[in-house]
């Protein structure tokens, strides 16, 4: 799933993961969860985390290659967050070509103005990772989780300043990924302003079809 900080990748994910039966890789979740608990690799991503940019590569590249060896992932999986570099992308090629591992990629579109109006009024299920918009469900702000009732959160980095240097980063360091998916994989995209259900639709519709 490639896009922009908000466009809906980690909820998108989510409902496919649900449906496919395939694990949700979710870098930033793997990340946030290490921060907690301050480990190793906590210590290490918390401050470019903090500021909105990207933790190194050699980092994130070794979470990753770790996870994809679990046996989970022998069935397929959904990568959410990574790659956000073309090194990050070259590293996960290297690591597929070994058994020829076929790429889907879907580009999930938003415009900044939303985003940042989504980012802003976002809270997040610190257990189980849920999204919910406090625009579109004023009762979720500082509420509860409806699927595992754990207490709402607003995450660190969705803070004007942090949300800004999200997205710079985005369009400056990840965006040219399009192009490079595009010449290289099925590559797909949907229009990410749309009510979830809808996008979810468009989304297993193309994941059918390329199946
Ligand atoms: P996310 O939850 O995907 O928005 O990620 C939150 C933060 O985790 C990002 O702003 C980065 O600091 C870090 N992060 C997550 N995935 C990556 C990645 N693939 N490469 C570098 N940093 C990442």
């Amino acid at each position: 799933m490639l896009g922009p900080p908000g466009a809906g990748k980690g909820t998108q994910a989510r409902i496919m993961s649900d449906a496919l039966k395939v694990p949700h890789i979710s870098t930033g979740d793997i990340l946030r969860e290490a921060l907690k608990n301050q480990t190793e690799l906590g210590k290490r991503a918390q401050a470019y985390m903090e500021a909105g940019t990207l933790v190194p590569d050699e980092l994130v590249d070794a979470i990753v290659a770790e996870r994809l060896a679990r046996k989970d992932c022998d069935r397929g999986f959904i990568l959410d967050g990574y790659p956000r570099t073309i090194p990050q992308a070259e590293c996960l090629q290297a690591l597929l070509s070994k058994d020829g591992t076929r790429i889907l990629t879907i580009a999930v579109k938003v415009d900044d103005g939303v985003l940042i109006g989504r980012l802003s009024s976002r809270w997040t299920c610190p257990k189980c990772g849920k999204m919910f918009n406090a625009n579109l469900d004023p009762d979720k702000a500082a509420g509860q989780c409806d699927e595992c009732h754990t207490a709402l959160v607003q995450r660190k980095d969705d803070n004007a300043g942090v949300i800004a240097e999200r997205l710079q980063v985005y369009h400056k360091t990840t965006r040219p990924l399009i192009q490079h998916y595009q010449g290289q994989t099925a590559y797909v995209e949907v229009n990410g302003d749309r009510p979830v259900d809808e996008i979810s639709r468009s989304i297993m519709n193309i994941v059918a079809s390329y199946l």
